[in-house]
């Protein structure tokens, strides 16, 4: 990544202070670089002989040859330490592009403690191996040091893709790996293909969710994407067999770590998670009023549903932006969506295409959602929100 010419070092030596990761090394008068540079270009900037250069070239196709395997980050509940659904939804598709390319899916595993049957349960959705990096420096999330360790993992196995679940974490690290190991990243995607030239096809929406992009990344490696939960379905019987565990020996600094958590608590507003529920109601502008949205979240806690709000809600302030569902809030597969008051919009109908039964409520017969759901409930939202409460509490027939 970094390039010293020989012909104009000086050999002051400056570069070899200013280097944060302690990267280079002079041999015989010149700096050489190890490992360990992650591409910052403090030395370049430094270097008063100009003699520095970040290499910005697109791999060429010889060294693209040499990237190989389609890397997974798993990710694990902060508080339980169980493997997040989305982990094994990834493996899933990380398993079919390996196959499309002829290669291994990996997962890469950073933790502090190993979460139960991990290998049979990654093997089963599809992994071959699991990359285990354990240390208790690993317990909890921290930037610095995963972002680290992703990088060193990635520039040791040179993967030819590395899918990272979108989730806060992943939103915090994928960036982070993806400049220092001068690769693209896709972020949100929606799907995957594998192009003649075996490029990664990485499609995902844009221009407010109106057209569908397709991108690749022909000049660098690995293609790095990201994928929010449930966009793809979680296979648990894909393969029949363990995945391989390979523990890795790698050096953690903790004097890396620039930032430390100080607690960690559950919000005491307790939604439940319209991500992972079976059933939710969604809240549209159609309620009305803040008021008017208490009433459905009433009907959805009776229901033993998870509540969730168009971003018109969001924005009114009448629900918080974590139940937000769609293309900038979350992505949801239920078995059953209800939807009060919500117009249809393609930016949050995005986000339940993999609901399984779809039930929209609206007084306007034109409404886009009425073109798209299963059973449509024409008339006011909230009277028939109060009506089916009603019918819970048994006092109507
Ligand atoms: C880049 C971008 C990202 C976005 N991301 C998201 C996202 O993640 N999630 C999201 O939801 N939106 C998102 N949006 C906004 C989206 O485009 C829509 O504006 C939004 O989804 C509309 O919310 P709504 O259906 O609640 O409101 P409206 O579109 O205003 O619809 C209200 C509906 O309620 C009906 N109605 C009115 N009164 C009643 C009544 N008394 N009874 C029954 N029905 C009634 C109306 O007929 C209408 O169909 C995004 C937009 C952009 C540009």
């Amino acid at each position: 990544m970094i390039r010293i010419e020989k012909e104009r070092c000086t050999g002051c030596g400056i570069c070899i202070r200013k280097c944060p990761f302690g990267a280079l090394k002079m041999e015989e008068g010149v700096p050489v670089v190890s490992d360990s540079c992650l591409g910052c270009n403090a030395c370049a900037n430094e270097c008063p002989a100009g003699a520095i250069r970040k290499d910005e070239e697109s791999l060429k196709a010889e060294d693209i040859g040499t990237y190989h395997d389609v890397f997974v980050l798993a990710e694990l509940e902060p508080l339980s330490g169980k493997v997040q659904k989305v982990t094994l939804e990834l493996i899933a598709e990380g398993r079919r592009i390996a196959d499309k390319l002829g290669e291994k899916q990996k997962t890469l595993l950073l933790c502090s403690q190993m979460p139960e049957d991990i290998e049979e349960r990654a093997g089963r959705a599809g992994c071959d191996e699991i990359i285990l990096v354990k240390d208790q420096m690993l317990k909890e999330y921290n930037t610095d040091l995963y972002a680290d360790i992703v990088t060193r993992i990635c520039q040791r196995y040179r993967p030819s893709v590395l899918l990272i679940p979108a989730t806060e974490t992943g939103r915090d690290l994928a960036p982070r790996v993806s400049a220092r190991l001068q690769t693209g990243l896709t972020a949100d995607c929606t799907g995957f293909d594998v192009d003649q030239e075996g490029n990664l096809i990485q499609i995902r929406p844009t221009y407010g969710g109106n057209i569908m992009a397709s991108i690749i990344s022909p000049g660098c490696r690995p293609q790095m994407a990201s994928v929010r939960p449930n966009v793809f379905a979680a296979e648990t019987e894909a393969n029949q067999k363990m995945a391989v565990i390979k523990e890795e020996d790698i050096a953690i600094d903790p004097g890396r770590k620039r930032t430390r958590r100080t607690s960690l608590e559950e919000n005491p507003k307790s939604y439940k998670n319209v991500a992972e529920s079976d059933m939710v109601i969604v809240a549209g502008y159609g309620v009305g009023s803040a008021e008017n949205f208490k009433k459905i979240e009433r009907l959805a806690v009776k229901m033993g549903a998870a509540i969730g709000a168009t971003r018109k809600v969001v924005d009114e302030g009448w629900a918080p932006f974590d139940i937000q569902v769609g293309q900038t809030g979350k992505t949801i597969a239920p078995e059953l969506y209800i939807g009060f008051g919500v117009s249809g919009a393609l930016q949050h109908t995005i986000g339940l295409r993999n609901a399984k039964y779809v039930v929209a409520v609206n007084s306007d017969p034109a409404a886009p959602i009425f073109a798209m759901c299963d059973q449509a409930i024409l008339g006011d939202c909230v009277d028939i929100a109060e009506h089916m409460e009603r019918l819970l509490d048994g006092k109507e027939g």
